[in-house]
């Protein structure tokens, strides 16, 4: 067996990879010293956001210990439906590939697991379920005995914490990894960063020993903003008309929504309104969901309405806005289900629209779910770290940084930061408000809804407010001056700093809790951002769409025989994917495309220069590319 070289020597190995098979110039961030530390035999977790480039942190240490003579990386993953993208790419760059999963015959598999045991396999991608099968294991034994295993990558390693969002239990499993197959070094990867979930993924994987590396989380070319909910599906049309639809058609994007329902009521929607979008949740045939999810990868385009089953390991690099309907459970849910925005580094949004009726039925979720109170409380608490975002009226990448450890300074590219929201002093509406809850319960011995304690506030004369008698109460009407828009703010205000708790097994009744006192009876103000009675405005036109999308890399705007060239590579491009049946992207990226549109290269050298094009790429297509290029000199 050839020996790793020693340190430095391994950096520059790794980096031959990265340029001789994947064609970039250089490591991004801490992925360097990452490379080079897993090659050299080392664990590792690594904390990197979405689109920060994890997979070349296993795909060159495997290619580079391959070389040595260290044989076989197999890579768990979760989604087997992704595996065939993930393992398309690496083929199409050059590089021995497989995966093992159950959409494989059982002569294919057995194919597979053959050319495994005669190393005929640098990376193999396999379901967790499947890797701790005893037939698979014992195939990794005869592996290991003859000191073929190299090593092993863990990828979406949070699924193994119930702290993530979504925990697998066959994760557990995977500590046998450690147990059996001593001195074959990990790699865990997760965009995940909380300490929480970090510390469980430690625990449950034994990685005590692992170094770890954490990115920053921040994803700067993603623009945050969260609007109050007014006609929700409305304001989504806006923002999608005003943001991401251009003379061609409609950007990429993924709407979330809380339910299957509201899914299908919302892509029906959408499609009336002329956009290309399509529904995809859990109660979706098997045979169709998989079908929406490879249009999704494979047209430009195309809008998925879906639930939060839809996402995980998707890695479409230009999706170019996720938008959520309804408020997800928590910011680590959020920052993940934002982050498959814009991976490939170009402009992106991130747009939510939330109301009380959200905080209201994530709370109910969690109140009638059968988990132990701890946990129970531990997932409140997750629930109003989001809705304090929401609320806020400071920058919210430093909110969301800051959740997850990393202090920041405003950012100048979310809704707070570019357009600061007016604030108004409401303490004394707050009070009114709260002693109203509190005189209303104190008189009827029973407590009451948002909607009632609203209609006393503002002396609405109603059916409930008769049969209780609370016309008579000193507080009906001391608030007829304000809209019912404006009382709801202000309590999802008060719910947020826990001065208000919604009973969600009692009606969503509402109740005075432990920081009403401060408001009531201390000096504790209240500051609140200025309804807006009208539906949001958006923003200037333009603002936010990507300005990436028709430059060169240099940022210089593409002429209009460039822009030609583009359509005339995008659609050989397109040819090609369908030959292969794999996503475009797989074949090149859009800013490789923008490059050679740019930059008319005349020669294979030329090709040289282009981020995105290593030997295997320049090899199979350097002519074809040549030659489309060449109609356009
Ligand atoms: P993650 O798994 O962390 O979400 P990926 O591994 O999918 O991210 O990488 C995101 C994108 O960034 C991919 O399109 C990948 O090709 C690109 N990328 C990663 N590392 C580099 C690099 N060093 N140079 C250029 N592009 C890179
Ligand atoms: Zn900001």
């Amino acid at each position: 067996m050839i020996d790793i070289a020693p340190a430095g020597e391994t950096l520059e190995t790794c980096a031959g990879v990265l340029q001789e098979v994947f064609g970039y110039d250089a490591f991004r961030g801490p992925q360097a010293e990452i490379v080079a530390h897993v090659s050299e035999g080392g664990d590792a977790l690594v904390l990197m956001p979405t689109g920060g480039g994890k997979s070349l942190c296993y795909q060159v240490p495997a290619i580079v210990r391959e070389r040595a003579g260290r044989g076989l990386t197999v890579v768990v993953s979760p989604l087997i439906a992704l595996m065939h993208d993930q393992v398309g790419a690496l083929l199409e760059a050059g590089v021995a590939a497989a995966f093992l999963n159950s959409s494989l015959s059982l002569d294919e598999a057995q194919q597979v697991e053959k050319q495994m045991l005669r190393g005929e396999i640098t990376l193999l991608y396999a379901a967790p379920e499947r890797l701790t099968t005893p037939r698979f294991l014992a195939l990794l034994d005869s592996l290991h005995e003859r000191g073929r295993l190299s090593l092993f990558a863990i990828d979406e390693a949070h699924c193994v914490s119930q702290w993530g969002h979504d925990f697998r239990p066959e994760y557990r499993g995977l500590v046998v990894l450690h147990e059996r197959f001593a001195g074959v070094p990990r790699v865990a990867l997760t965009a995940t960063a909380d300490d929480l979930t970090r510390a469980d993924i430690i625990e449950r994987l034994q990685l005590q020993e692992a170094r770890t590396f954490i990115s920053s989380f921040d994803r700067p070319n993603i623009r945050y903003t969260i609007v109050e909910k007014t006609d929700g599906t409305q304001q989504l049309l806006r923002f999608i008309r005003d943001e991401h639809s251009h003379s061609q058609g409609h950007d990429a994007g993924i709407v979330y929504c809380q339910s299957r329902k509201r899914v299908e009521e919302v892509a029906g929607l959408l499609r009336d309104a002329g956009f290309n979008a399509l529904p995809y949740h859990a109660g979706l045939e098997p045979a169709l969901r998989q079908n929406h999810q490879d249009r999704f990868l494979r047209e430009e385009g195309l809008i998925m309405v879906a639930t939060i089953a839809f996402g995980m390991g998707i890695d479409k690099p230009d999706v170019r806005f996720v938008a959520h309907l309804d408020m997800p459970k928590n910011i680590e849910g959020y920052y993940q289900e934002t982050g498959r925005a814009g991976r490939d580094g170009e402009a992106a949004n991130a747009w939510m629209t939330y109301g009380l009726q959200d905080v209201v039925n994530q709370r109910r979720m969690i109140d009638e779910s059968p988990a132990a109170d701890e946990f129970k409380q531990v997932l409140r608490g997750k629930l109003d770290a989001l809705l304090t975002l929401a609320e806020g009226s400071d920058c919210r990448r430093v909110r969301l940084l800051g959740y997850f450890g990393e202090a920041s300074e405003p950012c100048g590219n979310c809704d707070n930061c570019l357009k600061p929201p007016e604030l108004i002093d409401a303490t004394e509406a707050a009070r009114k408000i709260l002693s109203c809850i509190y005189r209303v319960q104190q008189a009827s011995g029973t407590a009451f809804g948002a909607g009632h304690i609203m209609d006393i506030l503002r002396g609405k004369q109603t059916e409930k407010m008769a049969q209780y008698a609370h016309h008579k109460l000193s507080t009906f009407g001391i608030g007829d001056d304000w809209s019912e828009t404006q009382w709801r703010a202000l309590l999802r205000q008060l719910i947020a700093r826990e001065a208000v708790q919604v009973d969600a097994a009692h009606f969503n009744t509402l109740h005075l809790a432990e920081g009403a006192r401060d408001i009531l009876k201390g000096g504790a103000q209240v500051w609140m951002k200025q309804a807006s009675e009208k539906p949001a405005r958006s923003r200037n036109k333009g603002s936010s769409r990507s300005a990436a999308k028709d430059v060169a890399p240099d940022g210089q705007p593409l002429s209009l025989a460039e822009r030609e060239c583009l359509d005339a590579l995008k659609a050989w491009r397109a040819e090609v994917a369908r030959e292969h049946n794999l996503p475009a992207f797989v074949i090149f990226h859009d800013a490789t495309l923008r490059a050679l549109a740019a930059q008319q290269p005349r020669t294979m050298a030329d090709l040289d220069g282009i981020a995105g094009i290593g030997q295997k790429k320049r090899e199979a297509y350097g002519a074809e590319v040549l030659r489309v290029v060449s109609a356009f000199g």
